[in-house]
């Protein structure tokens, strides 16, 4: 009698019990020839999706997916998944995730990682990819576009070497011109540590860092819509 069938179906079975399945996550398939997100067939333009975004997908959508897939890479900003993306979740052929109690534990710790980071995080942060048009304009009164086009033209002028340094300083500027707020609230709202007055000095300091012709040019357009101008906020100070 051939048991070949027989002991590969228990092996397939023993497989099977060590495996844990989640209930309502997705899983993405482990194909590298597709897209994870919009399903296309694979192209330059895409990239293996980075971890973080990897955890994004299970946080934001529900799904896993496994090291090595991929995805275009316009569903991506600042390493990480765009909120919005729409999944296309036609033709998944396995539509439960189910994971070896190993991967399962790493995801675990990669989850623990990313608690621990959003609990540290600032409150405001322009680095921040799930910072909505809403609230770029709500803060600095500038749609996320102009924003981006500002911050494109300033960057080469500006002292800082690093990205959210410098874009949270831009935005510093603008929410000081917009709201009023102290330069200790504005400190509060990015989590900047150290006392009141070394936050108050820190914000003073980011305000002062973009350049006076970016301004010049700037501000005299929107003056009148409840923008502060820089010499009243320099007189001011708080
Ligand atoms: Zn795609």
């Amino acid at each position: 009698m051939d048991t070949s069938v027989h002991e590969d179906q228990n092996q397939d079975q023993d497989q099977d019990q060590h495996q844990l399945t989640i209930e309502n996550i997705l899983f993405s398939g482990s194909s590298h020839k597709k897209c994870v997100v919009c399903r296309g067939e694979v192209n330059t333009t895409m990239i293996t999706m980075p971890k973080p975004v990897r955890l994004d997908l299970l946080v934001l959508k529900r799904m896993y997916a496994p090291r090595g897939v991929r995805c275009c890479r316009k569903y991506l900003w600042n390493n990480r998944l765009l909120p919005d993306v729409k999944i296309n979740t036609d033709n998944r052929q396995t539509p439960m995730a189910k994971l070896e109690p190993t991967v399962l534990l790493n995801l675990f710790n990669d989850l623990l990682g990313l608690l621990q980071e959003a609990s540290t995080t600032s409150r405001l942060d322009f680095m921040n990819a799930s910072m909505s048009n809403e609230d770029y304009l709500t803060w600095t009164g500038w749609t996320k576009e102009q924003f981006e086009h500002m911050f494109m033209l300033i960057l080469p002028h500006m002292q800082s070497s690093c990205n959210r340094e410098a874009r949270n300083a831009l935005a510093m500027f603008w929410i000081k011109l917009k709201t009023n707020l102290s330069f200790r609230q504005i400190g509060s709202l990015f989590n900047i540590s150290g006392n009141y007055e070394n936050r108050r000095k820190v914000v003073s300091r980011s305000f002062d860092s973009i350049p006076q012709a970016l301004v010049d040019k700037l501000l005299p357009k929107h003056l009148g819509i409840g923008y502060l101008s820089r010499s009243e906020v320099i007189d001011h100070n708080t």
